[in-house]
């Protein structure tokens, strides 16, 4: 029997490896990494929300149908599609702890990996800017230039007249 953080540490796993697969197939979406942890863990809890209505939310609209203990054994009984949740409850241990610090340490190390996709963007960002300054300069320069090159047979001129 898993306690509810170890399902959910378990579930994180489960949808980062599916969110990251995905933004490597992509090639995009690598800020909706930490959402599709979030995602998973929330699927791996599906079969335990009937007894958390049940138990601690009783006062919520429509507990008693959500709540239905039926409803908890039905989809216990499809509870590997649930991130191996049947075989977490299946095993003896509790591993809450373990599930806690999985979690903590998740969050942890998405928040560190997404620090470092944005400060690379960045980077990319200044980089294209930059780049862009210089046209930009080079630009006005060649403008100049031409410039100075039309007044050039105006000086000719206004010096023959003087
Ligand atoms: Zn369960």
């Amino acid at each position: 029997m898993a306690w509810t953080s170890m399902h959910f540490a378990v579930g994180m796993m489960g949808g980062g490896v599916a969110a990251s697969l995905g933004s490597l197939i992509l090639r995009r979406g690598v800020r909706w990494i930490p959402i599709g942890m979030t995602l998973g863990g929330v699927w791996a809890l599906i079969p335990d929300l009937p007894r958390i209505w049940r138990e601690d939310f009783t006062w919520l609209p429509g507990a008693t149908f959500l709540g239905q203990k039926s409803l908890e054994q039905k989809l216990h009984a499809w509870g590997d599609i649930f991130f191996l949740h049947a075989k977490l409850d299946a095993q003896p241990h509790e591993f809450a702890l373990h599930g806690l610090a999985l979690v903590i340490g998740m969050y942890t190390l998405s928040s560190i990996g997404m620090m470092w996709y944005v400060k690379r963007q960045n980077n990319r960002l200044i980089k294209e800017m930059k780049a862009l300054e210089q046209v930009a300069l080079w630009r006005d320069r060649s403008k100049e230039l031409s410039h100075r090159q039309h007044r050039t047979p105006d000086n000719h001129t206004d010096k023959k007249a003087g």
